[in-house]
């Protein structure tokens, strides 16, 4: 087999992790549906014995990831949050936690909702400044958990700064990378010790798939990793993993035109005169724009943006007048999605909370897709023209 560990990036989305089959020679990886394997003689296998531990499609995404990632072990989950709730499974009663506080709704819940009952203690901080987050560190700090680009508001936050801090205090450091994907940013080139995606969002990237992952360099790590995967059993079936391989070998395409219409759109909402803020790191005035332009090769397809006045009923008639941006939780998806998050995907994060991390009543958010972005601005223009009538 080739060393697509050396190639470049596409190459790697495209052949890392996967083989021809080798009964028939299936350029691509076959539905393995299947929960057990026979075995010639007693512990005389093929490497297979059960598909909760091992299946041959989800092996091969599972390497593919990990090869994208520029990490040495991945594992795949039924969930996003079911790859999130493994990393906190690795810490015990009386650990505590530092994460970032403008996160995903469904990790809020898990970490505040499950593991705090679990007396596993939460502490979150914008992490704007590395002071605010070695301000928090304590003997009993087990993990650090950041989200960069953040969700809705697309914080940035120094991943080297805080690995460097994490490596210093002996803490682990894991990265949701879900917004930014491997085409965008590698955390562990950056010195986290854990990677985590919803694989539902960008990397399956048709909206067609429930799925997590998390990549790891370490070996140790790696072990618990997937006895945590084996024991509790939250894992993918085939017929997802095929469906993901699939999605992947387009991953760097997809993200070139996420790209280009998400800086199209983002400049467009900037001069617009209804808008007080747009959320974009790929704007110079962006406060953490040169941290961006750092860990990020650009600046993807997310983008938040609030009213001036902060009317939530007028933030209602844009998101239902656009007719192409469809509305509807999620994101990454090849289609162009709007989102309201407080009454949406961040409804379960408690009012004074969400204010506190920017998330404003007429907050909207944009997973720009990659249709023809004359389509997309023609939308938000017939969109906008109502909202002003309205007004
Ligand atoms: C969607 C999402 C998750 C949760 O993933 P699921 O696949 O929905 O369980 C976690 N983090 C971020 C940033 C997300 O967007």
């Amino acid at each position: 087999m080739a060393d697509y560990d050396k190639m470049s990036f596409g190459t790697k989305a495209i052949h890392a992790g996967v083989q021809a089959d080798p009964a028939t020679g299936a350029i691509m990886t076959p539905i393995y549906q299947t929960s057990t394997y026979v075995q010639e003689g007693v512990g005389n296998h093929k490497g297979y014995e059960y598909s909760r531990t091992l299946n041959p499609t989800r092996d091969a995404l599972e390497k593919n990831l990990a090869a994208l990632e520029s990490g040495k072990h991945g594992a795949c989950f039924g969930s996003g949050l079911a790859a999130i709730d493994c990393v906190l499974k690795m810490l015990k009663p009386g650990d505590e936690v530092i994460s970032t506080n403008d996160l995903y709704g469904g990790t809020y819940r898990l970490f505040t909702t499950i593991f705090s009952h679990y007396g596993i203690k939460f502490h979150f901080t914008p992490m704007g400044e590395i002071d605010d987050v070695e301000a928090l560190i304590n003997e009993k700090t087990a993990l650090i958990w950041v989200e960069t680009p953040t969700n809705p508001t697309m914080k940035i936050v120094d991943i080297k700064g805080v690995s460097e801090l994490a490596k210093k205090n002996d803490i682990l450091f894991a990265v949701d990378n879900t917004f930014a994907t491997p085409y965008l940013q590698r955390p562990l080139e950056l010195g986290a010790d854990i990677v985590m995606h919803s694989i539902t969002k960008y990397l399956g990237g048709h909206s067609d798939v429930v799925m997590g992952a998390l990549v790891v360099n370490d070996t140790a790590l790696a072990d618990e990793m997937y006895r945590i995967q084996n024991s509790s059993g939250a894992v993918c079936g085939p017929m997802d993993s095929f469906l993901v391989l699939r999605g992947i070998k387009t991953l760097h395409l997809r993200m070139q035109r996420h790209c280009e219409n998400g800086a199209r759109i983002a400049h467009w909402l900037k001069s617009n005169s209804l808008i007080q803020n747009v959320y974009w790191p790929g704007f110079e005035d962006h406060p953490k724009h040169e941290i961006a332009k750092q860990q990020m090769k650009d600046f993807g397809g997310m983008i938040s943006f609030d009213l001036k006045g902060d009317d939530q009923a007028q933030a209602y008639q844009i998101v239902e007048s656009l007719k192409v941006f469809k509305l509807a939780e999620s994101l990454g998806g090849v289609e162009s999605l709007v989102g309201h998050p407080a009454s949406m995907t961040h409804a379960s994060i408690p009012e004074p909370e969400r204010l506190k991390s920017g998330v404003s009543n007429s907050l909207i958010r944009l997973s720009v897709g990659v249709e023809d972005c004359d389509d997309l601005i023609g939308d938000l223009e017939q969109a906008f023209a109502k909202a002003v009538q309205y007004a």
